[in-house]
């Protein structure tokens, strides 16, 4: 394989020529302005992209990634995408999606501490120390991990919607909802996890995200009926189907 990485090139003009004989004016529009009606904060895993999940065109979703879709208070990154795309695109949906077998929560939990990558992190690690207990007692590590993969989007919803910018918005007057989701790579389906945050009032009468860990997860999944609803002949009594996230993974005493 060349090292100046030809091969790229090549496949850029050959998808760049494909657009164009589909659709002779789909640069032209696309230089003309973006108005995305979306802004998608997920996980910087190379399988989980935005546009592709969604089936979604450049220009219509703004995409901020890191690993493992932390929503961090400080990081200027973050807060400078949620600031421009609310306060300038008028985004009016805000969806952190975090998907199953995420390799950065399962390192949060890890207890590893040797780079940088541990202190971004740090978020999810706390917690899961705080409530060791109740994970530890889910015994199976896949669905340890992905229990923890969902508490994490419920807990950055929260992060996400008490910054100052979502804030502002609202007090404004301002429509913008924001969305906690869930991806699984094996099947390719999102799964809503419920959060649905549209207004200060709705923010502050969610469940404590201390309380969302002891909460067991809905027997028939949304993931489930979105499944069956998208292939109609799906066999729902198949367990391969939902092999990393069974129902009622969740122990609790
Ligand atoms: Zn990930």
């Amino acid at each position: 394989m060349s090292a100046t990485l030809d091969h790229l090139f090549d496949q850029n003009v050959a998808w760049a020529s494909q657009k164009t004989r589909e659709d002779p004016q789909y640069f032209r529009r696309m230089a003309e302005q973006q108005a995305p009606r979306y802004l998608w904060i997920g996980c910087s895993d190379s399988r989980v992209t935005a546009n592709d999940v969604l089936g979604l065109d450049p220009g219509e979703i703004f995409v901020h990634r890191n690993i493992a879709n932390v929503v961090h208070t400080s990081d200027m990154n973050i807060l400078s995408v949620l600031e421009f795309a609310v306060d300038q695109l008028k985004i009016e949906h805000v969806i952190v999606c975090g998907h199953y077998g995420c390799s950065g929560v399962n390192r949060a939990i890890a207890g590893e501490h040797s780079a940088m990558l541990d202190n971004w992190l740090l978020p999810v690690s706390m917690f899961y120390r705080k409530h060791r207990a109740t994970f530890d007692a889910i015994t199976d590590d896949v669905e340890r991990v992905n229990r923890i993969c969902e508490i994490n989007v419920e807990m950055q919803v929260r992060r996400l919607a008490a910054t100052p910018i979502v804030e502002n918005a609202w007090l404004r007057g301002q429509t913008l909802h924001v969305h906690g989701w869930i991806y699984a790579i094996h099947d390719g389906l999102l799964r809503d996890l419920g959060p649905h945050v549209s207004s200060i009032g709705e923010r502050d009468r969610l469940p404590s995200i201390d309380q969302m860990v002891l909460q067991p997860t809905e027997a028939e999944s949304a993931m489930r009926r979105q499944a069956i609803a998208a292939f109609g002949a799906i066999d729902v009594t198949d367990p391969r189907l939902h092999a990393c996230c069974p129902s009622g993974r969740i122990h609790n005493s």
